[in-house]
């Protein structure tokens, strides 16, 4: 029996505001906003405590904010020096674990299982973290302990960042008394819609689902949402319960200045178009899911082929500006589709690659977006975390991204890749 797991979800405090307080220690005693000083329609990407304290708001537009808090330091965001931070904020988690994996920018989950002889209990390993990232970045550090990633992320969000000394410790010992008693809004992933429906299902706090048997859950889920539905009622089930084998991923960032994937092939399998698009779509599964677990979203996506028939050879690196930064599959997979379709020479491919740039931090963008990109934001983050606990194939993703006959071929042609 492998001894149980501790893992930590370390949440930065007001990340961009703690960032600017400390590089302008004239502003120490002053309530700051991280925003754009010039547009009073603006948005509060980040608000210090001092400032939130007086009523500022995250997501407050600018005029709004200084209506309440008159005095507000409002300075510009400065992404890249954000990412920075986060960076060197990671540096500090690997010098505690080699296995540290960020979420977002301003969170990041760690596995301390193998650290804890040697830094003492859970609680003293977190408090020696809080000091040395306060110390070094002046960012304070709200840290959640779980025996899994799910009981940590929500110890997190429900428990440490309303304590004063900013940690909690969630585990099967008292998540009944603590996460079971909250109103279901509370749970990870649970959003307005899926609150709604859970309200309309008369469960109304994360234990009136953690209680019930499993197999009820999903009769009653399939009822209200449709055969579909088992997947999620799981997903939803063992987070009620903490249940999360799924580890924590040392990811390798890079130098941050894009994020790709790229495949080489064997040509001969590679001449349709048609054999073609589901390789690029992996590609960009792949690599949106990447962007979107970094926090990133990019505006340029770029389009890398290598073809030959034995003889000629040929190939071509094309790139294009979209509209609007993004991580959502479906929108860059139609634009990598096009880059493909206007730029291929027709050989047989022998490498596909693709990349997105421009990176920026998608928490900023998100505050902005209109409905329904929200909601098909909501979706891929739902869509990550169950594909997160219980691997890529536990979603096809393909068959709502392409036309629906064209995917269900396509799909069998995959065959058993993603089953
Ligand atoms: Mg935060």
């Amino acid at each position: 029996m492998p001894r149980e797991r501790t893992i930590f979800l370390i949440d930065g405090q007001s990340f961009y505001a703690s960032v600017e307080k400390a590089a302008h220690p004239e502003y120490r005693n002053k309530p700051v906003a991280v925003g754009d000083p010039e547009r009073r329609s603006g948005i509060i990407l980040a608000a210090c405590p001092m400032a939130k304290e007086k009523g500022v708001t995250t997501a407050s537009r600018v005029f709004e904010a200084l209506a309440v808090c008159p005095d507000l330091v409002i300075i510009r965001p400065r992404m890249q020096r954000y990412i920075t931070v986060s960076l060197l904020i990671t540096e500090i988690f690997e010098s505690f674990t080699d296995q540290v994996e960020p979420y977002s920018i301003d969170e990041q989950f760690l596995d301390v299982t193998g650290s804890l002889d040697h830094y003492g209990t859970a609680e003293e390993l977190a408090y020696n973290i809080q000091t040395r990232v306060q110390l070094s970045t002046g960012v304070w550090s709200r840290v959640g302990i779980g025996p899994t990633k799910i009981l940590a992320k929500q110890a997190t969000d429900n428990f440490s960042k309303k304590r004063p000394d900013g940690i909690f410790r969630l585990d099967y010992d008292n998540i009944e008394r603590e996460l079971w008693t909250l109103p279901v809004h509370k749970m990870f992933m649970v959003g307005s819609r899926m609150t709604q429906h859970f309200m309309y299902m008369g469960l109304n706090t994360i234990g009136d689902i953690a209680r019930m048997p499993l197999a009820d859950f999903k009769r009653r889920m399939r009822q209200r949402m449709g055969k579909q539905s088992d997947i999620q009622a799981e997903y939803y089930w063992q987070t009620a319960r903490g249940i999360d084998p799924s580890p924590v991923v040392a990811s390798i960032r890079g130098d941050l200045k894009s994020v790709s994937h790229g495949k080489t092939l064997r040509a001969s399998l590679y001449r349709k178009l048609v054999d073609i698009e589901v390789v690029l779509l992996e590609l960009v599964v792949e690599v949106c899911r990447r962007a979107r677990r970094l926090g990133y979203q990019g505006r340029v996506i770029f389009v890398g082929a290598a073809e030959t028939d034995g003889q000629r050879s040929s190939g071509f690196g094309r790139q294009m500006t979209l509209p609007q930064p993004t991580s959502l599959t479906h929108e860059i997979a139609s634009a990598a589709r096009k880059l493909f379709i206007d730029n291929w020479h027709g050989l047989p491919l022998s490498h596909l690659y693709i990349s997105l740039t421009q990176l920026s931090d998608d928490s900023t963008y998100q505050l902005t977006l209109f409905d329904d990109r929200a909601a098909a934001y909501d979706i891929e983050r739902t869509t990550d975390a169950i594909k997160d606990r219980y691997g890529s194939g536990a979603i096809m993703r393909a068959s709502s991204l392409l036309s629906s006959g064209v995917a269900r071929e396509r799909t069998e042609q995959i065959g058993g890749h993603y089953k």
